[in-house]
């Protein structure tokens, strides 16, 4: 049966979040980054990615193995190349920066490539897109994911690799951005941790138990021994997964998962490719061939009642519902919030007070 949720205004939680933070140690700076970060990620309908991951960060804050105000370190430079550390620092803030560096680059350059690795979690992967589409750059991103592993490989029956995403932003002239992005398993694992919390099933096909036969109980990844969540689309879903831990694991000059990792952080390694249209000399043609292409995809097929949406339409759906009526909170994922906060002395009346629940 589902749990109880509650609504709570998105400026609500930011300060949840940047109260929570600020206790912890991490700067003004640090705090609005992840604030921004996570309440967009719920506002955009990708709860797996909002304040639910809280109690991860601070877990892994307490044994030392998330470090708050870092800075992204530079490894090495070739001209529009460059290779960035983490150190293991939030990931919503050292993204942020190792973007805003491949920005700077790309704009002068015509591209760049940003190899981070080592980086503490860094969220949702659209918001990477988004920030490089905002200074109008197509980008692309691979990502992988050195974490417990959850999801078993096409023709596998244990988990061996994680979700590993790809994004990849492709702004146009007058209208938002198309935002792809995507785990390549059939779920983000935080999906199934909020099914999980809320009681309730996830689809065929998304999950194996521990014996490898199909399992629609989340229970199963939060259980021993344990079962793993499926590549999306079988074998194109693996290859796709497989592709993250060679550009973003390896490539980078990270880290590509090769066995049971047991420490809390979650290290993201990401490979970012940005374009500057505009510097290639194709704009014109990416301009008018994206729009006519969009307006052709778009038309509707006589007597047909479904629209077709753009990836990024979904989200900006949900977002505008959900700075109107608020982000759905469930009862499970608000206590291990309150829990997690409570470790660090932040205390539950506070947060209610700043909640305003
Ligand atoms: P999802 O399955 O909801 O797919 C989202 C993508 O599909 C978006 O581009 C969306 O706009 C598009 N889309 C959805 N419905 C559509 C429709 N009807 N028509 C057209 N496009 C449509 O996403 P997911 O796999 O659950 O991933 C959720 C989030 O988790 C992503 O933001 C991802 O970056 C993030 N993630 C992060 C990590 C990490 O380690 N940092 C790992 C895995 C996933």
């Amino acid at each position: 049966m589902a749990v109880g949720e509650q609504k709570i205004q998105s400026d609500n939680l930011k300060a949840v979040v940047r109260h929570i933070f600020t206790q912890a140690g991490s700067s003004p700076r640090e705090c609005d980054l992840l604030a921004d970060h996570l309440i967009e990620a719920n506002l955009k309908g990708h709860d797996s990615h909002g304040i639910g991951m809280i109690p991860a960060y601070i877990a892994a804050l307490k044994v030392d193995e998330l470090k708050l105000n870092a800075s992204p370190r530079i490894v090495s430079e070739f001209g529009s190349t460059i290779v960035l550390d983490g150190e293991v620092g939030l990931g919503q803030s050292i993204a942020h920066d190792a973007m805003a560096m491949g920005i700077e680059r790309a704009k002068k350059q015509g591209s760049s490539i940003i190899g981070l690795h080592n980086s503490h979690h860094i969220g949702r992967i659209g918001h990477w897109a988004e920030q490089c589409a905002a200074a109008g750059l197509v980008s692309i991103h691979f990502v992988n994911v050195i974490a417990e592993p959850v999801v078993a490989p096409f023709g596998g029956t244990v988990a061996r690799v994680v979700t590993n995403p790809i994004s990849i932003g492709i702004p146009r002239d007058g209208h938002a951005p198309v935002i792809v992005d995507f785990a390549t398993s059939r779920l983000a694992h935080g999906k199934i941790r909020v099914a999980y919390n809320k009681g309730v099933t996830v689809p065929d096909g998304t999950l194996i138990d521990a014996a490898g036969q199909p399992t629609t109980d989340p229970a199963t990844l939060f259980s021993d021994p344990r079962g793993a969540i499926l590549p999306f689309g079988e074998h194109k879903g693996w290859t796709l997964a497989f592709a993250c831990e060679a550009l973003a694991g390896a490539l980078t000059g990270g880290e590509a998962i090769k066995g049971v990792v047991t420490r809390k952080a979650i290290v993201n390694n990401m490979l970012s490719i940005l374009i500057a249209p505009n510097l290639m000399g194709t704009a014109p043609t990416y301009i008018r061939e994206l729009e006519e292409m969009i307006a052709w995809v778009q038309s509707p097929a006589p007597g047909a009642e479904m629209s077709v949406l753009l990836p990024g339409d979904p989200e900006r759906k949900t977002r505008s519902e959900r700075l109107r009526d608020g982000i759905p909170v469930d009862s499970a994922t608000w206590a291990q919030i309150l829990a997690s906060a409570g470790e660090i002395g932040v205390s539950t009346s506070s947060l209610e007070a700043v909640a305003g629940v």
